[in-house]
């Protein structure tokens, strides 16, 4: 019975520990989320400052652009649409 008793006494300790702790990881979590946000609060102001984000500086692929173009009257269309909102040329087989 001795053997068991301290086993007991240890789980309990570890148990206690674990509460204790356990209360605080809201507090955790609730920090290192108000770091990530000033971080990255100071980050896009440092881009800012250097000029910001250069669009030029970056190859848009033609099948990641939100548009399509009319073969009819070249105008942009929503690339969800089935036919021009111009000329209402059918668009579905346009990628
Ligand atoms: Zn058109």
């Amino acid at each position: 019975m001795y053997g068991s008793d301290a086993l007991f006494v240890i789980v309990s300790v570890i148990i206690t520990i674990s509460g204790i702790l356990a209360i605080f990881i809201p507090f955790w979590i609730f920090r290192i989320r108000n770091e990530i946000i000033k971080t990255n609060k100071l980050l896009t102001r440092l881009i800012e400052l250097n000029g910001g984000i250069n669009p030029d500086h970056y190859i848009i692929d033609s099948s990641t652009k939100p548009t399509k173009q009319c073969p009819k009257c070249g105008k942009a269309n929503k690339k969800t649409d089935s036919a021009c909102i111009y000329c209402g040329t059918n668009l579905q087989n346009i990628l």
